[in-house]
């Protein structure tokens, strides 16, 4: 039995194939590339049931991840994060069976260890010695720690706004960091021009096909968690659109499988934040790309990405399952995030506060019923945030005796 059944690469524009186990980047007709596997031999020697002896991490589903040498798998343990039932917020919404799929445990706090893992793994299997990314924080954190543990240099360049904490990561890792004093798209042009000079290997967002792998990894576990069936809507904070391309991918895949119905997809939600918002506008204009999103601004800075390479994909995917795309404001975000914490006992980042302010907005319309199987994800832990709340907090003397005013208690609020 192999450890993994790839069988090739292709490019979802232009169709052109590619073979396994090349160093690729993007297409020459510019876009990302999707990985294929040998799925009718996959279904002879796989079956749901063996998966039930496997570790909890995203490498139970190694048949259908890229790398071909166990030996060469670097991990954390990423995968395989709760599906946790979100009784209170759901009520609170008019939502009886609301989920949050929560990446807020995944190491380095973010989910896009799953991208890292399989990523860096790969990187590690074709003989890479030093890779290069521009990032607005959480993705360079996660790879500057996951390379470190491959015993791959990286070099990483961000802007100089990025959240001080993803700083520290890539710093504490040993990472070649700099800042620019500017945007991701500039950080972006410095790391090309880097790329080209030094030979180094080009990870930036989807232009390594390895990525969208580790983060598809989702999609089966919410699957394989709800016993191989999908739910109604998933509803996802979206960036680039990895994880959305990802989730699809994976979804279609285990279809071709069998191991769930043929007949039934989730409408995917696209959820981004009013500040950039390329996507929702793309989607309302029932066009097949977006534009870029001039001056884009948010707390939510995953999620803060004016033009996105799978923009066309993303889309796709949206309409592919009748879904829909949505913008939410910052502010409204920030409220539904303490919400989430009063009444779920869950500090979610941002993001993902984002996709439970959407399925409020969507039920709403009714875009949502009642009674239907509603995933958000949360993509992060709110503990990487620790800018974005602020408290007043009554500072005492020593000996003075504290005095309640139970009317005035600020954890009742919102009840
Ligand atoms: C990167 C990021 C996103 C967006 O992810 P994409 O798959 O690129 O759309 C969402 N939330 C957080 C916390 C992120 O770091
Ligand atoms: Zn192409």
């Amino acid at each position: 039995m192999k450890f993994s059944y790839i069988s090739h690469l292709h490019c979802p524009k232009c169709q052109k194939r590619f073979s396994a186990g090349g160093k690729h980047q993007l297409c020459e007709c510019g876009s990302p590339l999707l990985v294929n596997y040998d799925l009718k031999e996959i279904g002879k020697v796989l079956k749901p049931k063996d998966l039930l002896t496997r570790n909890t991490d995203l490498w139970r589903y190694h048949e259908l991840l890229p790398v071909q040498n166990k030996e060469n798998v670097v991990t954390l343990g990423e995968g395989m994060t709760p599906l946790l039932p979100m009784k209170q917020i759901g009520a609170d919404m008019d939502i009886s069976n609301l989920l949050m799929k929560d990446e807020g445990i995944i190491p380095t706090g973010t989910f896009k260890a799953r991208g890292a893992a399989v990523g860096v793994s790969m990187a590690k299997e074709l003989g890479i010695q030093e890779l290069a990314m521009p990032t607005n924080g959480n993705a360079g954190a996660s790879w500057a720690l996951y390379a470190a543990r491959g015993g791959i240099n990286s070099t990483i360049v961000m802007p100089v706004d990025a959240p001080k904490i993803t700083r520290n990561e890539c710093a504490i890792a040993g990472a070649d960091l700099h800042l620019v004093n500017g945007l991701i798209s500039d950080a972006g042009k410095i790391i090309s021009q880097t790329v080209k000079e030094y030979a180094l290997f080009d990870v930036s967002t989807l232009k390594e096909p390895y990525r969208i792998e580790g983060k598809k990894t989702m999609g089966y576990e919410i699957a394989e968690q709800l016993g191989w069936k999908v739910p109604d809507v998933i509803l996802y904070p979206t960036g680039g659109g990895v994880g959305l391309i990802g989730i699809y991918k994976a979804l279609k895949e285990l279809q071709t499988l069998g191991w769930i119905a043929e007949d039934k997809l989730p409408r995917l939600v696209a959820v981004q934040a009013e500040g950039c918002a390329p996507i929702v506008k793309a989607w309302k204009e029932n066009k097949m790309e977006s534009e870029f999103w001039v001056d884009s601004e948010t707390i939510a800075f995953g999620v803060n990405v004016p033009k996105a390479l799978g923009d066309f994909l993303v889309l796709q995917s949206l309409y592919e399952t009748n879904g829909c795309a949505i913008a939410i404001d910052d502010e409204t975000i920030l409220e539904e995030q303490r919400k989430i914490a009063r009444m779920e006992g869950t500090f979610i980042c941002p993001e993902g506060a984002s996709t439970f302010s959407a399925a409020r907005r969507l039920r709403e319309e009714n875009w949502i019923k009642a009674n239907e199987v509603v995933i958000a994800l949360n993509t992060g832990a709110g503990l990487k945030y620790p800018d974005t709340s602020s408290f007043e907090t009554p500072v005492m003397e020593p000996g003075e005796s504290l005095t309640k005013n139970v009317s005035n208690n600020t954890f009742r609020e919102g009840r």
